[in-house]
């Protein structure tokens, strides 16, 4: 291998949705090439006209956006190049390396069957004829050796051999004269100056049959790295079933992208035992032949305990915004000032959530509107002794000058003992009118989210005569 620079890059089809799978592609590229002070780059591959679509695209430049992998240069979309692909197409017949092959699409059938109870490759009969017909439609297909070995010496499979008389002979440019995925990616990584392939190990097949073309062209074959498949937590293929598969879903679950960065990485690698690390740490330490070749499985409460990580070292104004985007999706657009409330709150709730989501249910007791329809349980508290009790609290906290979590636990305290009684008899009856029996932290935390004036509201409608 050369001492050129290292590039490496993602190359999906944009067909559907981003897949979780491409992302730790993309992420183990980004950090290689990081790592290497190389460059990571995102190609389109876009050659199947009918199944790659405009918004499957976006679905791309979204996931990897939000996922903050930035690649060094523009986006190259593949089908833009065909005429590239065809160029080394006439490159290979010119050398004797690709051939026009004019079989019908019956006699194709007839000898794949053949070869397949001879237990061979298919063999087209116009491999060694050099026809060249003004009027047969044709397929141009690359002519591979058939004796000796083909060794991929992969950086996460090792060594894979593969015998040359068992690869049949790619076609590379079809009756319609486009070219075919497997000329493309080769001429498009050689052309992106690509000197790492790393991407899923479905590809390892194919990477025997593009090794043949480099060398037909006289190009220097990449580096190819095939990565395991992410299974689901019971070891099947990862499905619908297991919650979620589209980089898109995690978003809307409520995960954050360093947190799907931390643990996407440990997919399959890691840095000793360490569970938790930075961009940085990763970027220092990781290299893909550490890659492990065994399937890595998505493990929830992993992942949820990377997430909670993250949303306690999180940004409170970003995490503020984040909020509001959930309680907007939920068609409880936040008003002017909930902002203000949700400052106040999130610092006090975030530990105990572990996505977004739930950060978003620990809230909206703070946002409840006056007067809160309080619970029959709460309402059941509500004894007359008990709201003796929390009438003398109400004057209180009225004359309560600093209403941070420890004056106001120092003030509950005093309060309790003026009365003569533990907290526990106070507690739950003012949680529940504070919260109107939904979640939220403990009392002083609650006091201090709602503020000096909604609590003392909340307080006076559970007391006054009508509740
Ligand atoms: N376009 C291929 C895919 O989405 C990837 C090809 C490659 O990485 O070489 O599976």
């Amino acid at each position: 291998m050369s001492d050129r620079p290292v590039v490496t890059r993602i190359a999906p089809s944009p067909t559907g949705y981003m897949h979780i799978g491409t992302a730790r592609t993309a992420l183990f590229n980004w950090l290689y090439a990081k790592r290497m002070g190389g460059k990571f780059l995102l190609r389109i591959e876009d050659t199947d006209r009918e199944r790659s679509t405009l918004p499957a695209v976006q679905a791309i430049f979204d996931g990897m956006s939000w996922l903050g992998m930035t690649p060094d240069e523009e986006p190259v979309f593949q089908a833009a190049r065909a005429d590239r692909h065809v160029l080394a197409a006439q490159a290979l017949l010119a050398k004797g390396r690709a051939y026009r092959d004019y079989m019908t699409a019956e006699e194709l059938t007839a000898e794949r069957e053949i070869a397949r109870a001879e237990g061979r490759a298919v063999r087209s009969p116009w491999r060694d004829q050099d026809a060249n017909f003004n009027d047969r439609p044709f397929v141009v297909r690359f002519k591979g050796p058939h004796e000796g070995e083909t060794v991929i010496h992969d950086l996460v499979k090792g060594d894979v051999t593969f015998k040359n008389k068992d690869l049949d002979d790619l076609i590379i440019l079809r009756t319609d004269g486009t070219p075919t995925y497997n000329l493309a990616v080769i001429v498009d990584d050689h052309e992106m100056g690509v000197t790492h392939v790393i991407r899923g190990d479905d590809h390892l097949n194919n990477a025997a049959r593009q090794t043949l073309i480099y060398e037909a062209l006289g190009w220097e074959v990449p580096i190819w790295a095939h990565l395991p498949m992410i299974h689901g937590p019971d070891g099947a293929k990862l499905s619908k079933r297991h919650g979620a598969q589209a980089v898109s879903e995690f978003d809307d679950m409520g995960y954050l992208p360093e947190a799907m960065r931390n643990y996407l990485a440990r997919l399959g690698w890691g840095h000793g035992d360490d569970e938790i690390f930075s961009d940085e740490q990763a970027q220092a330490w990781f290299d893909v032949s550490d890659v492990v070749s065994a399937p890595a499985r998505l493990d929830w409460a992993k992942l949820n305990h990377i997430n909670n990580h993250y949303l306690r070292l999180a940004d409170i104004d970003r995490l503020v915004s984040l909020t509001e985007r959930v309680l907007k999706s939920r068609g409880e657009p936040p008003r002017d000032a909930d902002a203000a409330i949700l400052h106040r709150t999130i610092p006090l709730v975030r530990d105990g959530a572990k996505t977004l989501l739930e950060l978003a249910d620990a809230v909206m007791f703070a946002l409840k509107q006056r007067p809160l329809a309080l619970p029959e349980k709460v309402v059941g508290m509500l004894t007359d002794e008990t709201r003796g009790r929390l009438t003398r609290l109400r004057e209180t906290l009225a004359g309560q000058a600093d209403w941070d979590v420890s004056a106001l636990e120092a003030a509950l305290r005093g309060f309790a003992e003026s009365e003569g009684v533990g907290l526990g008899k106070i507690g739950p009856a003012l949680r529940g009118v504070l919260s109107g029996g939904a979640p939220a932290p403990d009392l002083a935390g609650a006091l201090v989210s709602l503020g000096k004036a909604e609590s003392l509201g909340r307080l006076d409608d559970a007391l006054s005569p009508a509740a």
